[in-house]
């Protein structure tokens, strides 16, 4: 298992101090003489999966290529935290088609089994009403029917067919469009048909409610657009198809956490010669006759790059590192406009003793469910009551705690920094009502917590950059999906090209590392 090695500043063999920022020195071709005589250069902004996934492809594809991230460690929302000897990752828990990982090894002729352990996990979900009762939801049709039958047989017919229709979408939406490009109208409109055939303009919700009429079972079909950022009765039935990508590829956990696969993927990029800067804040993309040729780095250090990929929060990389005169169509009005996906309130806890009835993944639902994600969604008020998705990662690997220890997060969707919430003054007593609620399912559970930290929209703003402290950047609602994404080649400037979730095809592993895969279909082959 590869070890993360401590922060190393690369040797920049075409730093040029002369190269500053604006106009005069780069008023040159893209395509210097200096830069075209030496091996073409990328360099990706922002270490998140996106970022390392697309930096990867670029190494393989014969760029040399930097990635240069702001914090200590990589991994973006998937960093880890150790505290009080307990491991906690801090974002993404559950890997969806894992495949896309082993795909990355594979470019480069490795083995995902020779960095990583990646273990199924069962159910793949416990889902717990505010009334007691539970859905163990699982990726065995046999087991789901069974659990149906606990609370409405007559909805089985339903779900076969729903499931038909989530397999329809997902043949169209994820194997033929995850990883393409959506760079004119006419991408867009070769595919209206099937929306209209696939009924896209329907919210996910009420896909599901076409096909199940029990209200329990109606949450459990259609909460999966908040993985990826999105309120089900808002986002596109397009998102439906996550029911059938769960089924089809399982739901997967890496032993070590999340933070493992951050550790693999970026040990093989450096055993590729990529070359990663942490610590290294990039401050402006520099521009000349509208394309990209390097980066401004704090101290005003330019490091220059043919080809510039940024993994960064989308909106804010338009808003703060590039000059408003490169851009036509992303302007901060335009940016202002769109609409924002929910933020996350994320409680990380250690216990001094374990509680095996809890699985790996629970969701808690509450008794509201429009309504509360009406509150998140749209009034961006935080409500009193919450739903939320606990993770106890030491189901599945203990050693994330120490021995007789358990090791947890919790995290409640909340509005963004557009609502109006002082997080300052609430977020503790936010923390102490989650913890409390949660003693319905983990008997004394305050008296056992022995370590706790806070991540809240504040500091997704703070520590991410997140636009409005949004946890999964645009919502994914028709309106905001495909073609009408920010493009993953900029539709502004030349050589510029983006990865991760404020791009097509958006949140999630599956989606960012699928994004990174667009980046082989739209930057052109490095010529010598
Ligand atoms: C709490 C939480 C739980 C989640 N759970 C799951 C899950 O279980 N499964 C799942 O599939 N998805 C999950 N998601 C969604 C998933 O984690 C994200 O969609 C995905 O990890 C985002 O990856 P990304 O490539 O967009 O980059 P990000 O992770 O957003 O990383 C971007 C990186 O860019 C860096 N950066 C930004 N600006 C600059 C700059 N100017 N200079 C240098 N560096 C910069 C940032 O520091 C950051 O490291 C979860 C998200 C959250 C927040």
């Amino acid at each position: 298992m590869p070890s993360r090695s401590p922060a190393k500043k690369p040797q920049l063999n075409f730093y040029n101090k002369a190269m500053k920022t604006d106009s005069a020195v780069l008023d040159e071709s893209p395509n210097t003489p200096r830069l075209a005589s030496v091996k073409k250069r990328a360099v990706v902004i922002g270490s998140g999966f996106g970022g390392i996934a697309g930096a990867i492809r670029l190494q393989v594809r014969g760029y040399q290529t930097t990635l240069v991230e702001m914090r200590d460690k990589p991994g973006g929302r998937a960093y880890v935290y150790e505290q009080d000897g307990f491991k906690f990752d801090a974002g993404p828990t559950i890997i969806t088609a894992p495949f896309l990982i082993d795909e990355l090894f594979e470019l480069a002729g490795r083995k995902t089994s020779d960095y990583l352990k990646i273990v199924p996990c069962s159910p793949y979900y416990r889902i717990l009403f505010h009334d007691g009762r539970k859905f163990d939801y699982t990726g065995n049709e046999a087991e789901i029917i069974e659990q149906i039958n606990l609370f409405e047989p007559s909805d089985v017919p339903g779900y076969k067919l729903f499931v038909e229709r989530s397999h329809a979408i997902f043949d169209r939406a994820f194997t033929d469009l995850a990883d393409m490009p959506f760079d004119t109208v006419g991408d867009m409109l070769k595919i209206a048909p099937d929306l209209v055939r696939l009924q896209s303009h329907k919210c996910v919700y009420a896909l599901v409610s076409k096909y199940i009429k029990n209200d329990y079972l109606r949450q459990v079909f259609s909460f999966h657009p908040l993985l990826i950022g999105g309120n089900p009765f808002q986002s596109s039935s397009i998102y439906a198809m996550i029911h059938y990508l769960e089924r089809k590829w399982g739901v997967h956990f890496a032993m070590g956490g999340t933070g493992a696969v951050v550790d693999a993927l970026i040990a093989l990029f450096k055993s590729l010669g990529g070359e990663m800067m942490l610590n290294t804040r990039v401050e402006e993309i520099t521009i000349a006759m509208g394309h990209v040729n390097g980066v401004r780095l704090p101290g005003g250090d330019v490091l220059p790059a043919d080809v510039v990929v940024s993994n960064g929060d989308t909106a804010n990389t338009y808003r703060k590192l590039i000059n408003p005169k490169w851009r036509k169509k992303w302007t901060d009005r335009r940016l202002e406009k769109m609409r924002y996906s929910m933020s996350l309130f994320v409680l990380y806890f250690g216990t001094d003793r374990t509680y095996p009835e809890i699985a790996h993944h629970s969701i808690i639902l509450t008794k509201r469910y429009k309504a509360l994600l009406n509150d998140i969604f749209n009034k961006k008020v935080l409500a009193e009551d919450f739903s939320l998705y606990l993770h106890a990662p030491t189901r599945t690997d203990p050693s994330l705690a120490p021995d007789g220890c358990e090791c947890f997060y919790v995290l409640s969707p909340v509005p963004n920094l557009l609502g109006n919430v002082d997080w300052d003054a609430v977020k503790e007593k936010y923390a102490d009502a989650i913890l409390e609620s949660l003693e319905q399912y983990c008997p004394d559970l305050r008296k056992h917590v022995v370590t706790r930290r806070i991540m809240c929209p504040t500091d997704f703003e703070k520590d991410l950059d997140a636009y409005v402290g949004s946890a999964f950047q645009f919502e994914p609602i028709l309106t905001q999906s495909a073609w009408f994404r920010p493009h993953n080649r900029s539709e502004d400037i030349e050589g510029l090209y983006f990865v991760g979730a404020g791009t097509h095809p958006g949140a999630g592993l599956p989606g960012v590392l699928s994004s990174a895969k667009v980046l082989d279909r739209v930057v052109p082959a490095p010529q010598k």
